[in-house]
């Protein structure tokens, strides 16, 4: 005999990260955020605003991000910023 059920079977989509593009130059990241190329590096780039007003009954918050890859950070970003307004970067390294 051949026993039938009910099985509920949803389908469904919804938005799930695919990859980053580079705002300035279109470059796309390998994986997640991770710049780098290979599964033992890493390469992150944050230049984001966060403005957040709290209140007694509620908030709300903004967030201004560009998206940009390690060589537009160090080539174009870092030069402009040394070039337009004399200032470096803060550069801290670590050693493990
Ligand atoms: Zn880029």
């Amino acid at each position: 005999m051949k026993h039938m059920k009910t099985v509920l079977i949803l389908e469904h989509t919804e938005e799930v990260f695919d990859k980053l593009t580079c705002d300035v130059c279109g470059a796309e990241s390998k994986w997640d955020e991770n710049w780098a190329d290979g599964d033992e590096k890493k390469a992150m780039t944050k230049i984001l605003l966060e403005e957040e007003e709290s209140l007694p009954r509620g908030g709300q918050s903004t967030q201004t991000q560009f998206h940009i890859c390690p060589s537009c950070f160090k080539n174009h970003l870092a030069k402009w910023f040394a070039s337009h307004r004399k200032t470096e970067p803060t550069v801290t390294h670590s050693v493990w």
